[in-house]
C-alpha cells in the first residue's frame, strides 16, 4: 500500500470547496532573507484553523454509508479536522487527546460537537484509547497520518502550491507523524522531480528525524514545547508514512524553542500573521542559518493558527513563558 498522484486528484475532488484553495503569498521581509522569493502557504486560513481539514476530510467523507461513527487520537487539530468533517457528515465523532493538548484546542473541538475523552500525558495514551473505542465501539478509526486517505488529503497542498508557483525549487514542511510531509512530497516530486522537500521539526522527540536516522521507527520522550502541534511519536507499526517520508525527504533539519519563538515574532510583526509555534518551523529553519543556501523560489506551509493567545500576547511582548516545567527566557525578535 502506498499513496500515488492519482489518490491526491481523487481526494482534491472530495475536499473542494470546503477545505481547499488557500492564498500562497510571499513574505518580503523573508525573501529578502534568502534573496529569494519565499512563499507562506496560509493554512492558518482554513475554517478550523489548519490544514488537517484536508485529510480528515478525506478520511471521513469517503467512509462507506454503513459506518456509525469515527474515532481518533490528536494533538489537536487532526481532532478539530475530524470533528468538522463528521458534522458536515452527521455522523459520530469522538476525539481522544493527552492532557498536554492546550485548552484552546480542546475548546474549540467540543464547540463543532464532537465528544471529548481526555487520557493521560502522552499521545500514545490517547492513541490506545481511541483504539480501544474503535474495537468496543464499532468506530472507525482515523489516524492523524498514518492514513492513505489523510495523506492524500494533505498531498493536495503540494499540488495547489506548485500550480500557483510551478517554478518553486524546495518546499519546507513542518513535520511530526509526516502525513503532511509524505503527502506533499508525493505530489510535488511526481509533478516536479526535482523539487526539494525538507521537514523540519523540533529538537525534543523529533520522532520521523530520530527513525529515518536508525532506519525503523522508534519511540522518542514526548516533551511539552512551542510546536505542540508536532508532539507524539511516528508509531512503531508505522506502515506510510515512515517509509514515504525516508525515501522522498530530501533532508530533515532540527529547530529548538528559541528559534521557533523567533519565527513566531518575525511572522507577526513583519507578515502580521498569527500561527502556533509548529506553523513557523520553516521559517525558523531559514532564520538560524540551518538550511543550505537557495537558487530559486522557496515555499514554507503556515500550519495552522491555533494557540493559546495569553501564551502569543507574552511571546510577542517578549516576556518569559512557560512551556511544561521548563522557562524560555523573554524577548528575541530584532535581539
Ligand atoms: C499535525 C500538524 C503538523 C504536522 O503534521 P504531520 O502530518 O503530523 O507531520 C504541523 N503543524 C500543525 C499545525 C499540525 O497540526
Amino acid at each position: 500500500m502506498t499513496v500515488t498522484l492519482a489518490d491526491i486528484l481523487a481526494a482534491r475532488r472530495v475536499i473542494r470547496g470546503v477545505a481547499d484553495a488557500t492564498p500562497l503569498v510571499p513574505s518580503p521581509y523573508m525573501s529578502k532573507v534568502i534573496g529569494q522569493d519565499f512563499l507562506l502557504k496560509l493554512e492558518n486560513m482554513q475554517p478550523i484553523g489548519a490544514f488537517k481539514l484536508r485529510g480528515a476530510m478525506n478520511a471521513v467523507m469517503t467512509q462507506p454509508e454503513t459506518v456509525q461513527g469515527v474515532v481518533c487520537c490528536s494533538t489537536g487539530n487532526h481532532g478539530r479536522g475530524v470533528a468538522y468533517a463528521a458534522a458536515l457528515r452527521g455522523m459520530r465523532a469522538v476525539i481522544c487527546m493527552s492532557n498536554l493538548v492546550p485548552q484552546a484546542k480542546i475548546d474549540g473541538i467540543r464547540a463543532l460537537g464532537a465528544e471529548v475523552r481526555i487520557i493521560g500525558t502522552t499521545q500514545d495514551e490517547a492513541m490506545h484509547e481511541s483504539r480501544r473505542l474503535c474495537e468496543v465501539e464499532g468506530l472507525v478509526e482515523i489516524s492523524p497520518f498514518d492514513d492513505p486517505a489523510v495523506i492524500s488529503g494533505q498531498g493536495t497542498i503540494g499540488l495547489e502550491m506548485l500550480e500557483q508557483r510551478p517554478d518553486l525549487t524546495a518546499i519546507l514542511v513542518p513535520l511530526s507523524g509526516g502525513g503532511l510531509a509524505a503527502g506533499i512530497a508525493v505530489a510535488a516530486k511526481a509533478i516536479n522531480p526535482g523539487i526539494r522537500i525538507i521537514g523540519i521539526t523540533m529538537e525534543e522527540g523529533a520522532a520521523m528525524y530520530r527513525s529515518i536516522r536508525v532506519g525503523h521507527p522508534v519511540e522518542v520522550a514526548e516533551v511539552a514545547s512551542l510546536a505542540d502541534s508536532l508532539g507524539g511519536g511516528i508509531g512503531l507499526a508505522n506502515r506510510l508514512t515512515f517509509p514515504i517520508c525516508r525515501d522522498l525527504l530530501d533532508d530533515v533539519v532540527l529547530v529548538n524553542e528559541d528559534e521557533i519563538r523567533h519565527a513566531m515574532q518575525v511572522l507577526f510583526f513583519e507578515d502580521r500573521i498569527v500561527a502556533e509555534g509548529a506553523s513557523v518551523v520553516g521559517l525558523a529553519a531559514t532564520l538560524a542559518g540551518k538550511l543550505p543556501g537557495f537558487d530559486g523560489p522557496v515555499g514554507t506551509v503556515i500550519t495552522g493558527r491555533n494557540l493559546d493567545m495569553a501564551i502569543f500576547n507574552r511571546i510577542m511582548a517578549g516576556e518569559d513563558v512557560q512551556i511544561g516545567t521548563y522557562t524560555l527566557k523573554g524577548k528575541t525578535y530584532g535581539a
